[in-house]
């Protein structure tokens, strides 16, 4: 991770659907890269927020949980498509029942779990139905 650029090591990506962008070709990254595959030496990248917007492209429902997560089960863990084109691995919020593949859904901002000796909580990203 040493050649992260400095700007995205104060942006940190755990807690924002932060990520880059190709200026020269319009290719987005997440996780975010900081070379263009496309455009080699001549891409330019530069920081970019992803709207936190897409679709399920496929899920699968987990019952069981990892120490510390068992009052969360059965949960779905979705690849989601974000609009800008990156997949990713995540946690949708919902029924299970009504969670489908090419379903729309948005960010939301969640406590993953906590600590409860050191009580250290620990947040990141997960996705609720965009009408939700
Ligand atoms: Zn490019």
């Amino acid at each position: 991770m040493s050649s992260v650029p400095r700007f995205w090591r104060s942006i940190g990506s755990r807690y924002n659907l932060e990520g880059t962008r190709c200026k020269e070709c319009g290719e987005h990254f997440y996780p975010p890269r900081n070379f263009c595959v496309n455009c080699r030496r001549v891409g330019h990248i530069e920081p970019y927020k992803f709207k936190g917007t897409g679709k399920i492209i496929s899920y699968t429902i987990i019952h069981t949980a990892a120490e510390g997560f068992e009052d969360q089960t059965p949960y779905t863990l979705a690849i989601i498509q974000l609009d800008e084109g990156p997949r990713l691995t995540s946690q949708v919020i919902g029924d299970p029942e009504k969670i489908h593949i090419g379903m729309r859904v948005r960010s939301v901002f969640r406590k993953l779990g906590e600590d409860g000796e050191g009580g250290m909580i620990y947040y990141g990203t997960k996705f609720v139905p965009e009408d939700a």
